[in-house]
């Protein structure tokens, strides 16, 4: 994964997660979400330490952040936490605490507690249908894997075509080509893939 960090897009008018392609007194980054190429200058504003509950597949664990005092965090925002690892892992907010209470946004300095998804890998749950049974897959990929209606995924052995999806935050994709994140994903029901184009193939040496 390249080195990924914050910063303001004057583009997109937010706080947006940036690669970094050259390091140095002045960063020159581009935009994950706009792709637009800026220069920043690493500040030194207000800041405050956050606590963050990250969560990821079935555990969870504590970290603290550093942000801008007055910026406001709310749910679905994402951002870079350092993984057990060390390596930086896009997380998204998934629930504020504010004085006590679960809000949707609040402003760092007003936060008690923010709890995140870490998706930068994520845990894929399929239903692939066998006809009469079905057959229940789990695996990690990464969270900015893209899925799209209709299209072959491969695990291990297995080709499936992706049917229809069963978003996070509710409702169905089914429309041929339209294209979900596997972050976004709450569950993929397949179907295996025909080898029909496979067994169409001539073998040249049975061709004289
Ligand atoms: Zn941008």
């Amino acid at each position: 994964m390249p080195e990924i960090l914050e910063a303001y897009c004057s583009e997109c008018g937010d706080l947006t997660i940036h690669i970094l392609l050259r390091g140095g007194s002045n960063h020159v980054v581009r935009c994950r979400d706009c792709k637009t190429i800026h220069t920043i200058t690493p500040g030194r504003e207000r800041s405050c330490r956050l606590r963050v509950v990250v969560s990821r597949g079935g555990t969870t664990r504590r970290c603290t952040i550093t942000r801008r005092v007055g910026e406001e965090i709310c749910t679905g925002d994402e951002f870079v936490v350092e993984g057990v690892d060390g390596e930086p892992r896009i997380v998204r907010v998934t629930s504020i605490e504010s004085h006590e209470r679960r809000v949707r946004c609040a402003e760092v300095g007003e936060i008690d507690t923010v709890w995140a998804r870490d998706v930068s890998s994520v845990l894929l749950k399929i239903s692939l249908n066998l006809g009469a049974v079905t057959k229940p897959i789990k695996y990690m990929v990464p969270g900015e894997k893209e899925l799209v209606i209709g299209r072959e995924e491969r695990y291990k052995n297995i080709v499936y075509v992706v049917n229809k999806i069963k978003l996070r935050d509710g409702g169905f994709a089914w429309r041929k080509g339209r294209k979900v994140f596997a972050k976004d994903v709450k569950r993929v029901f397949a179907s295996l893939a025909t080898d029909k184009p496979r067994q169409q193939r001539t073998h040249p040496e049975k061709s004289l």
